[in-house]
């Protein structure tokens, strides 16, 4: 935002007097919290084999904030000095009516007061919506791909065409939206096949990122099958191309290289075989309005109930500061054989 500029009777210029912007939420490991993501639908077009179970039970729609609730609770985020926000799901595209949010919070972007406004997004819904998100101020926006093969897609989504979520990569890039692929790497599914998605998004101007599996609801397969550290994908992946290490970080989980041969950008998010929480910015709100410290831990404040039982932000705020008095230092995932999921909740819940 522009500082208010008065004239001093002198004739200098000085700065008008400004009321202090609230304090920032500072955990209790010193870590700032300036990024949120939000999970504005558990619903999905897809069934992502080690995302979802095939006949999930999705949340009953009255139990979901309306769009006007997220934006207000976006608001009070905001005001304590959260600069980025990413919306996610399930499918935040298949949400009803979902530009409407979009619309209101690009106000933030024009304001100056937020930094980011992006989504992660399956890619199926993008011909439909990349030239209102570009032209609403998204400027990234990250696509879950994890095959090129049409068959294999089918297989691991149970559902999905892999020729619309092209069209809908085409039509992100089209619209000037920058867009990194994200892959699951799947040990028996899509291992062989991680150098060539490499050189493909490289070759189309797309940074990539790989993502191992983690134990997060349960689903019909046994994750320990699905599971490729990448430790090993990355051992694979330096037998054809020189990796040279970023320093690049996001306060994220991601690690970067540059792929030398590619001129690309890939990313490692090593959750299992690499802890990543001394560094972590992040919070996350579901789409019942339940405020997560930490992706793979189960405290939560139940912002939905203050949110409708008070009109005052300041009580809203309250709440939030309140939780992130609780988060935690970091996770303890394990993936173990027969063990039930970890972390009961669904990626498709807390948002990835
Ligand atoms: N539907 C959108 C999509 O697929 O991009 C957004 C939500 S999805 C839950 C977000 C990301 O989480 C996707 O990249 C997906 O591949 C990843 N994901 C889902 N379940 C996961 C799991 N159990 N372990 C690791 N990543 C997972
Ligand atoms: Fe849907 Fe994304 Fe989960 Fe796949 S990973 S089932 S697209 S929410």
């Amino acid at each position: 935002m522009l500082d208010d500029i008065s004239s001093t009777p002198q004739g200098f210029t000085a700065e008008a007097p400004r009321a202090p912007s609230p304090a920032p939420l500072i955990d209790p490991f010193q870590r700032a919290i300036s990024y949120l993501r939000i999970s504005v639908t558990d619903r999905c077009d897809l069934r992502c084999a080690y995302c979802m179970s095939d006949n999930m039970q999705f949340l009953p729609k009255r139990d979901l904030l309306t769009l006007e609730e997220l934006d207000r609770l976006c608001g009070v985020f905001i005001a304590r000095g959260v600069r980025k926000l990413r919306i996610t799901g399930g499918e935040p595209l298949v949400r009803r009516d979902i530009m409407h949010l979009f619309r209101r919070l690009s106000r933030h972007l024009d304001s100056g007061a937020l930094e980011e406004l992006t989504l992660t997004t399956n890619g199926t819904q993008l011909t439909r919506y990349a030239d209102e998100l570009a032209s609403l101020g998204v400027r990234r926006i990250n696509v879950s791909l994890d095959t090129l093969d049409a068959g294999k897609f089918r297989a691991i989504t149970r559902r999905g065409d892999l020729p619309v979520v092209l069209d809908g990569i085409a039509a992100a890039r089209k619209a000037g939206m920058k867009v990194k692929i994200n892959a699951v790497a799947l040990r028996d599914v899509n291992a062989d096949e991680i150098p060539d998605m490499i050189a493909w998004a490289h070759g189309l101007g797309m940074d990539m990122t790989l993502i191992e599996v983690m134990p997060l609801g349960e689903i019909e397969a046994d994750r320990t099958d699905q599971f490729l550290p990448l430790s090993v994908a990355r051992q694979r992946l330096e037998s054809r191309y020189t990796l040279t290490p970023l320093s690049d970080r996001t306060g994220g989980p991601a690690r970067y290289v540059r792929v030398e041969e590619t001129g690309g950008k890939l990313g490692f998010i090593t959750p299992l075989t690499h802890n990543f929480c001394e560094s972590c910015n992040r919070v996350r709100l579901t789409c019942t309005g339940q405020l997560y410290l930490c992706l793979g831990q189960e405290d939560s404040a139940d912002l939905r109930a203050v949110l409708r039982a008070s009109p005052d932000d300041a009580v809203l705020a309250a709440a939030v500061v309140e939780a992130i008095t609780r988060k935690p230092k970091g996770h303890d995932f394990v993936i173990e054989r027969q063990r039930p999921a970890a972390v009961p909740r669904h990626m498709s819940v807390t948002g990835g």
